[in-house]
Order: structure tokens, then sequence, then C-alpha cells
């Protein structure tokens, strides 16, 4: 690693790492570590250039919406295999109802279900498993909700290392499950919950030399934020007031942060967006926590909520999360199921599907304007963390008897009865279908 090293995150320890040993945990106080760099001084508006032509360039390494930014992510050099499935370069779209609804503010969605695998998970998952194979590490392993195992295991995959997959007994969605499956993982259940699973296997991990890709692995860090590099690239460098994620493990709120701090000290962005961190009502140990102004983590014994990818009651990097909601003045929200569904369906009627873990993000962004701490018509940009098809049994398991009665006819199969049935939807209004 030229130029990189890993240093504990703890205050009262803050040690530098043998980059030989365990990733995940300092090995003086267990503390969260990060990956942190000697930069070489950039001229920000040469990188800018360098990177903006990149994206006409042909080259894999190029195409990679993660990698497009390496300048960013210096533990690879050029003789590093890198290890890529085309991730990121996800789209960023904007709303009419969605904006209207949650604020009004001017909402833009920056969509990571375009990615390989269907969730954001795959821009950390190239960055670690390009360590784990640079490192020769037998097996990879993680304990999972469901997208870090189907990214996990398509990663493993093209790398050519095994990949061992902890879920908890039947908690995780019948596609994401399919696609650690297809993808040849080899999947444990055990646990009720995902933090039962995860606790077994911090514990086993480094015993059993299994490298963990979990998003205390500080590498999935590293590639998820370059996330808030390629939105502000296809804004113009404009910061928005705003950038909304759910927060499940809380890795994903640290690698924007992260990529935040990072791009401002380079030189690249003048103000720096507030972080906002929605969690489920059922799963919001964060949210109690700040509120608490706890210094210790307050955990949510038996997490519960539809939104299974957030369902998480000891966020493992909540300390992290913390820090970044500090650096960018930002804010945390928690918002019920009822309010996760509104908001899946109002992105809906804008033609923007996702999971519901990711539609937390536009209700906790309508709660906080309807309490007064973000204003009406900010510039508010929501990440969409996953697929909508991620989950699609939450959506039929949702649909209400009127909305069946509505939507789905059976007709026989001869053309006066289906001249009679298409007569009668001609007469009525467009949008009086689905509503
Ligand atoms: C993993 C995941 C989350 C939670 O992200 P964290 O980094 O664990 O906070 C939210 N939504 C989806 C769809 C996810 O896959
Ligand atoms: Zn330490």
């Amino acid at each position: 690693m030229s130029g990189a090293y890993l240093q504990c995150i703890e205050e009262a320890c803050g040690r530098r790492q043998d980059s030989k040993r365990n990733e995940s945990s300092c090995a003086w106080c267990g503390g969260l570590l990060e990956v942190k760099y000697d930069f070489d001084p950039f001229d920000p508006e040469a990188l800018r250039r360098t990177w903006h032509q990149r994206r006409l360039s042909g080259e894999p390494i190029d195409r990679s919406g993660v990698w497009r930014f390496r300048e960013l992510l210096p533990f690879v050099d050029s003789s590093t295999r890198i290890v890529s499935l085309s991730e990121g370069s996800t789209p960023l779209v904007g709303t009419r109802r969605a904006g209207w609804w949650a604020g009004p503010v001017h909402l833009t969605i920056k969509h990571q279900g375009n990615n390989p695998t269907g969730s954001f998970k795959d821009l950390g998952m190239t960055a670690c498993m390009t360590r784990a194979l640079a490192r020769g590490v037998p097996m990879v392993a993680c304990a999972s909700t469901g997208n870090t195992s189907s990214s996990m295991a398509a990663y493993a995959g093209r790398a050519g290392i095994r990949a061992l997959l902890l879920v908890p007994y039947r908690q995780i969605s019948a596609a994401k499950l399919a696609q650690a499956l297809d993808f040849g993982a080899i999947v444990v259940e055990v646990g009720d919950t995902f933090d039962e699973a995860f606790g077994l296997l911090r514990q086993l991990a480094p015993e059993m030399g299994l490298y963990l890709v979990n998003s205390v692995n500080p590498f999935r860090i590293e590639g998820q934020k370059t996330i808030v590099a390629e939105m502000l690239e296809q804004r113009a460098w404009r910061p928005p007031d705003y950038i909304v994620v759910p927060g499940g493990n809380l890795g994903n709120a640290s690698a924007l942060g992260k990529g935040l701090r990072e791009l401002k000290m380079l030189g690249f962005i003048e103000k720096v967006p507030r972080v906002v961190v929605v969690q489920a009502a059922g799963a919001n140990s964060f949210y109690q926590t700040l509120a608490a102004g706890s210094r210790e983590l307050i955990p949510v014994e038996n997490p519960s909520t539809e939104a299974t990818a957030i369902r998480i009651g000891r966020p493992a990097n909540w300390k992290k999360a913390r820090r970044v909601l500090e650096w960018t003045s930002g804010l945390c929200e928690s918002v019920t199921d009822e309010e996760i569904f509104e908001a899946k369906a109002v992105l809906a009627e804008d033609g923007v599907g996702c999971e519901p873990a990711s539609a937390a993000t536009v209700a906790g962004v309508r709660k906080l304007v309807r309490g007064g701490k973000i204003e009406r018509h900010a510039d508010v940009v929501a990440v969409l963390t996953g697929h909508q098809l991620k989950d699609t049994e939450y959506v039929m398991r949702h649909r209400s008897q009127s909305q069946e009665n509505r939507q789905r006819l059976l007709v026989e199969p001869s053309l006066d009865a289906l001249r009679r049935e298409l007569e009668k939807l001609l007469t009525i209004p467009a949008g009086g279908l689905a509503s």
C-alpha cells in the first residue's frame, strides 16, 4: 500500500496498524480502523478533467464508477489486479411528485440500485475484494441482511475466492438469497437477527482466517466514498445542501462523510453538504443514541422493520457515522414503516422504484422539513440504496384489495370480451388507474 496505512479511529488510541494482520479492528483496543493516505498534492482542475475524460475510455478500470476516481483510492497501484464488474456510474434523476410530497424540496435521486448486483454494496465490494485478492486470502465472509451477500458472492466469484455467508434464519428476501446462491456462495443460516450472526462471525473470522467483508472492513468504505465524487461531477461540482442515506450498519453514512472530507481537504469543494441519516423506527439505535446524547451506543435488542436492509440493532460503524454528523452538521431522523411505505409509493409515481430501506430517505426528508430542520426548497440528494426487484414480496404484500381490483383484470381470451374490457378502461382518465 504505497502512501496508505490503516489507523484506529479511537481518539484515545489512534495507532497505526501493521498492514499484514486483521484489517477490521485495532490490534490494541479493538476499535474501528480507517484507511489514511499521504496524498500527493493535486491540481483539482486537472484531475476533474482526467476523471471526465475517462468516461470516454473503453478500459474496464475507467468504466468503473469507483476506479475512475482511483487517485482517491491510492491503496492500489498500476500492478494491482482490480476486481471490477463496472460498478457505479449510476444515474442522478430529478423528481416531481416525490420532491413536492417530501417538502417541497428540490429532490434528486442518486440511484444505487443501478449497480451490477442491484445495490450500493458493489462500490465497496470492488475495493475490498481487490484488497482481498492482493492479500491472497483463501476465503471471504460476511454476515448480511441480504445485499452485502449478493455483492460479496458476485465479486468473490469474479476474483476466484470462495465466499461464506451468514444470514439470520429466514430473514433475507428471496431475491437476495437467490443471488448469493446463484453466484456460488456457501450460505449458513444462523441466529434470529443480523446482529447475532455478525457478532458470531466477527469473533470467529480472525481465528479461522476468514477475510471479513462487512462494512467494518475499511476498504469497503473506500469504494463507497466515491459516490460523492461521482454525484458532484454529475452536478458540475455544485454541492447540494443535504445528502440523505438510510442507516443500517452505518457504513454508507461513514463513507459519504469520508469522501466529502477528503474532497474538501483536497480542494475539490468549498461547501460541505450536510449528511442526513434516516433509520427505521423499529431499528433506530443510532437515532436514540444521538437523541439521548449518549457516549455509548444504545442498542435495539429486537430490531423490527419491513425494511430488512436496515433491520440492525447494533450498528457497527456508529462511531464513524457520529463523527460524520459532527463534521457536516448532519441530522438523524427515524421513520415508521408506514412512512416508508408512503414514500416508496410516491417515488413509484415518479417512475422510480427502490427497495423499502431506500425509501426511508424520502420519508425522513418529509419529516425533517415538517419539523423545521430542513428548509423548504432546499437542494436535497437522496441516495436510493437498492433496486426495486430486491424485495418484490414487500410490494405484493402491501397491495390493497381495491388496487388489485383496479389494476389486475382477468379476461376471457376472445376479441369481444377483451374489447369490452378495454373500452371500459379507456374511459378512465390518465392517472386514475394506479392511485
Ligand atoms: C446495506 C443497505 C443499507 C444500509 O447501509 P449501511 O451502510 O449498513 O448503513 C440500506 N439500504 C440498502 C438497500 C442496503 O443494502
Ligand atoms: Zn485502537
